[in-house]
């Protein structure tokens, strides 16, 4: 949600270069399409007229004609909130769509509509792609306005580190350049994603430069949204009179420059968060109230979910308790929604994230290619005297094309590990950990235990509190049994909510006491992190290979299995063992 000015911004610059590159041409329909693209953003009814009028002549339209209507179409749409028809009618035309400056274009509105849309793994997807068409982007602005759209969407997915290391780039296209739009931003992004990483000391000290930045580049609103982020940390460290203090002018500045941001809903908040710790309640209910219901107009989630809060503490401390029940509750539903949005949004990154790593590097080598190239028709042409000195360039060239192949191999080999790793709880996945206990099984000369776990009536969390609550019991059951193993004891995801832990050098009575440990230790998760109220349990079944009852690996798992369909028959969440002769 922070993001939407910087975005819109850069936004209207691309559209700004689709208008020269169209009005070269004067022909009739080339005129129609630039003039539908001027009005997107002046008279938006006016852009929809001409759509409307183009959209009969689409058959005689050529490819790039096509593609640069198919855009301000999307774009138009994306404006009306109809983001699936944006969507729908661009996906058929992109692979035709072969220009990268055009295909970039295609992939913003892929990036803007899908994340508007909660279908953030194909957001991702479409800006992947978009990362791997820098190097053959011509022009600065092209390049802000990807690496821009990535900033905002991996800030929005909470990705920081991702999101800073393409907010570096953005400062790079301007870092020799005061005074540069690319600078600003950069520079603009940086301190934001600082702040929201809970890294205030950083973003912080960034601050005056970014300002500085911003104001050589005459940029009002960038400049403005800097000083209210720091003005907001400010208050958020305590100290209130001075951060109410910094934030009125702030707050006035808002007025004049762009009166439904984001960022001034977030001040105002914060201010009147001040000012109800300093005792000032008539100030604290009017900021409050101005910012929850900008909150409320704007949509946007978070916002509202603060908001709600705010104005609920400060009817509080007014003893209006009937009101503050009301925002409380009003609080409780957007704090449900919120969690769920936030786990869905982190899902999403967690299963996209290697191949977003892995994009990065790909247009690293490839960039360091262009260098190397260039180096080399530099050299046959025998421009330079200084040979030693081209020589000495390309070798340097070189060392850092080395540097990014090494990374890269490192990744490839942390994709592999991906591979034996289970996505969701990050434990061993069923085929990894066969693997592991196989060997272990085979390997042995003393006892190995095989413990086998399943969640009691885990469908209900499911079916109750839906899909994303019965994720996060899956992530806090494994946090919780891993944190009770020892270094040689492997826990692995069977699938969906059964799990298994593999105890080298463990007999049967050590095995029962550990898993008894686990079994208390998952009853007693507390479930308030996952925004609700319910208790855990585990069904559990061991089975042990010992010289004198030797089992393999597979049939030390039916065994186990056996152990555990007792535990379920006698009640759950209790702990069987199987026992050979019956005993
Ligand atoms: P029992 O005590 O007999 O084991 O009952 P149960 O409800 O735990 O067993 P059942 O096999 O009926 O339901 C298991 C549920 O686990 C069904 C399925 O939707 C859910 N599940 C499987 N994998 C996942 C997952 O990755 N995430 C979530 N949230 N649920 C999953
Ligand atoms: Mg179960
Ligand atoms: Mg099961």
């Amino acid at each position: 949600m922070h993001q939407i000015f910087l975005r819109s911004i850069t936004l209207v610059w691309w559209v700004g270069y689709a208008l020269v590159a169209g009005a070269a041409e004067p022909e009739n329909i080339d005129t129609l399409i630039t003039q539908a693209g001027q009005y997107l953003y002046s008279t938006p009814e006016k852009s929809v007229a001409l759509l409307d009028r183009l959209k009969v002549l689409q058959p005689q339209f050529t490819l790039a004609q096509n593609a640069s209507f198919l855009v301000i179409q999307a774009s138009s749409l994306g404006f009306r909130g109809r983001h699936q028809e944006r969507i729908a009618q661009l996906i058929p035309y992109l692979p035709l769509v072969k220009e990268p400056a055009m295909r970039a274009r295609f992939l913003y509105e892929l990036v803007d509509g899908n994340s508007a849309l909660g279908q953030y793994e194909e957001a991702l997807l479409a800006m992947n792609e978009s990362i791997l068409l820098l190097p053959s982007l011509q022009r600065v602005q092209q390049k802000l306005t990807v690496l821009q759209s990535a900033v905002s969407l991996l800030i929005y997915l909470r990705a920081y580190e991702d999101a800073l290391s393409f907010a570096e780039r953005i400062y790079a296209l301007g870092a020799d350049t005061m005074g540069s739009y690319a600078l600003c931003v950069g520079l603009a992004d940086r301190v934001e994603i600082h702040f929201l990483s809970g890294n205030g000391v950083a973003a912080q000290a960034q601050v005056p430069e970014a300002i500085r930045a911003c104001d050589a580049n005459k940029n009002d609103l960038v400049s403005l949204i800097i000083k209210s982020l720091a003005a907001t940390a400010e208050i958020d460290s305590g100290q209130y009179a001075q951060g109410i203090a910094r934030s009125l002018p702030l707050l006035n500045q808002f007025a004049g420059l762009s009166n439904d941001s984001d960022y001034l809903t977030q001040l105002e908040e914060a201010v009147a968060r001040a000012y109800l710790k300093t005792g000032d309640m008539d100030r604290a209910e009017r900021y409050g109230l101005r910012a929850y219901q900008r909150a409320v107009s704007g949509k946007a989630l978070q916002l509202q979910e603060k908001t709600s809060e705010t104005m609920a503490r400060i009817k509080r401390a007014q003893d209006q308790l009937i009101n503050a029940m009301a925002y409380y509750d009003t609080n409780l539903t957007l704090k449900h929604k919120v969690l769920d949005d936030q786990l869905h949004r982190n899902l999403a990154y967690q299963r996209v994230k290697f191949d977003t790593q892995d994009k990065a590097n790909q247009m690293a080598l490839l960039e360091q290619k262009n260098i190397m190239l260039n180096t080399e028709t530099a050299l046959q042409r025998g421009r330079y005297q200084n040979v030693v000195l081209l020589l000495t360039l390309g070798l340097v060239a070189l060392v850092i094309l080395g540097g990014w192949l090494v990374k890269t191999l490192r990744q490839s080999s942390f994709f592999r590990q991906s591979a034996q790793v289970d996505g969701l709880t990050q434990v061993s996945n069923r085929a990894h950990f066969t693997a592991c206990s196989q060997l272990a099984f085979r390997d042995t000369e003393g006892t190995v235990s095989l413990v086998l776990f399943d969640m009691d009536l885990f469908k209900r969390i499911n079916d109750t509190y839906g899909h994303p609550a019965g994720d996060w019991v899956l992530k806090s059951v494994c946090e919780t049994v891993q944190s009770q193993l020892r270094r040689t004891e492997i826990l692995g995801r069977l699938g969906g909510e059964e799990f298994a832990l593999c105890l080298p050098d463990t007999g049967l009575e050590e095995a029962r006491v550990l898993a008894e440990r686990c079994r208390s230790a998952i009853a007693t998760i507390d479930s308030a992190p996952s925004g609700f109220s319910f208790t855990l349990s585990a069904s559990f079944g061991i089975a042990c290979h010992t010289p004198f009852t030797p089992l393999n690996f597979e049939e030390a798992l039916a065994a186990a299995d056996k152990a555990l369909y007792l535990s379920k028959a006698d009640g759950r969440n209790r702990v069987s063992v199987y026992r050979p002769h019956g005993s």
